[in-house]
């Protein structure tokens, strides 16, 4: 019989991504030994050639000090330019509607201000019941900015008792049931918890139908799932670059704003002397004049250093072809899936949806003996250099990755656990 490494290995051998896993270096622990990194939901692993992009910056800083504001190989003033068109890519947008700035929920707040204009008859925010939690913080306080009760303003969508993830037509029927007072559809593209991808582009139509304005939380979408943001008619979206991008740490963030809000110049905003005319920026007048699209948000002169990284990855995904990394990522998943089905049927049950299309690269599990049982299964896969993370209160989370994991990793994952679960 063939074991499931064997499988893993002929899949790789046969594999045209494979080579990409040797432009990251991958954690190791303790003693040098490698890991198997599956946890690039929660943060990227490091492209290689990452480290020469921030040592070019240091090099450009020491040399030219200001002068590396116009000189250089990569002049700092535009530094945020560049990144547009491959982000514009990945989200499906015109690059003129979007911008790397700031986090993620520094984004959020900033287009919050802008596309959540409460009045008399909408003031009314539709959003999941367990959104990650800073979303959920950063909504509510938007609420109260504007003088309003979140208990009054907001509606939740959420599973059905006893399933684990929402229902395109139970979301559509809330909205449909609120329509009149709805100001704002904020949702996540991928939920963090289950893994679930929504049906953007039927959910953002629901959303506009209502006359609501349709925001996306792509946080656990880019650079995992195929999105077309403009097609779908999405008014903006957020994300961050740190996970499935591999940004880096705390790595700079995206903004979309819609082609339809490009030259709506009278939106209230938080202005800022990065988001002003850039041709007139430096004449320093009092007057704010936004720049047209995205940039028009920006408020800052961008963190150079913090954005070297996220180019190296970038990189890579254009290199390997955004069709290429889902039909990896898919085949991941099933391999996942199938390997599951026959070594853990009723001990391990996963909450991701199965169907393609509502899976990305994440799986969530449960260990259905009981938390505890699951959490020390967590721990000594940990133990072992399997690395995975673990959501409250009992969801164990792999996120095989097609640029950088090997089907041996998801072959390594499974015999693991299940060789902790049966010494349970
Ligand atoms: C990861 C994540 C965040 C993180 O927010 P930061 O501002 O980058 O710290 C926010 N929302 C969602 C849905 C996330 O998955």
């Amino acid at each position: 019989m063939t074991t499931a490494l064997e499988r893993a290995r002929a899949l790789d051998a046969a594999d045209p991504l494979a080579g990409l896993r040797l432009e990251f270096e991958l954690p190791v622990d303790d003693d040098g030994s490698p890991q198997t990194y599956l946890c690039g939901n929660s943060l990227g692993p490091l492209p290689r050639a990452a480290r020469d992009r921030v040592v070019q910056v240091l090099d450009d800083w020491g040399r030219r000090a200001v002068r590396g504001h116009h000189d250089g190989p990569r002049p700092w003033l535009e530094s945020h330019a560049p990144f547009a068109a491959p982000l514009a890519a990945l989200v499906g947008a015109d690059p003129a509607d979007v911008v790397l700035m700031n986090s993620l929920t520094v984004n959020l707040h900033l287009l919050l201000v802008s596309f959540y204009r409460p009045d008399a008859a909408r003031s009314a925010i539709l959003l999941e019941r367990g959104a990650f939690p800073s979303d959920q913080y950063a909504v509510e306080s938007q609420v109260r900015l504007h003088g309003l009760d979140p208990a009054q303003c907001l509606v939740y969508a959420e599973p059905r008792p006893g399933e684990d993830a929402l229902r395109s037509e139970d979301v559509e029927a809330l909205i449909a049931r609120h329509a009149p007072r709805l100001a704002l559809v904020l949702l996540p593209g991928v939920q963090y918890r289950t893994g679930q991808v929504l049906d953007m582009e039927r959910l953002t139509a629901a959303g506009r139908a209502a006359g609501a304005v349709v925001g996306w939380d792509l946080a656990h979408a880019i650079g995992n799932v195929p999105l077309a943001l403009a097609e779908w008619g999405a008014d903006f979206a957020v994300w961050c670059s740190y996970k499935y991008l591999c940004g880096g740490p705390g790595a700079l963030a995206g903004a979309f704003v819609s082609e339809r809000h490009r030259h709506a110049f009278g939106l209230p905003r938080l202005a800022g002397w990065w988001g002003h005319d850039r041709h007139t920026r430096f004449e320093m007048g009092p007057q704010f004049v936004p720049m047209p699209g995205a940039e028009g948000w920006q408020l800052s002169n961008p963190p150079v250093l913090a954005m070297a990284p996220l180019a190296a990855s970038l990189e890579l995904f254009q290199r390997a072809g955004a069709e290429r990394l889902r039909a990896k990522s898919l085949a991941l998943t099933a391999f996942a899936h199938d390997l599951l089905d026959t070594r853990l049927a009723g001990r391990v049950e996963c909450l991701t949806p199965r169907a393609p299309a509502a899976r990305g690269c994440q799986l969530s599990l449960r260990v259905t003996a009981s938390r505890a049982v699951a959490r020390r299964s967590f721990e000594a896969l940990l133990a072992r250099g399997v690395i995975g993370d673990w959501r409250e209160p009992d969801v164990i989370r792999i996120a095989p990755h097609p640029l950088y994991n090997a089907y041996a990793d998801v072959a390594v994952f499974v015999d693991t656990l299940a060789g902790i679960l049966e010494g349970e």
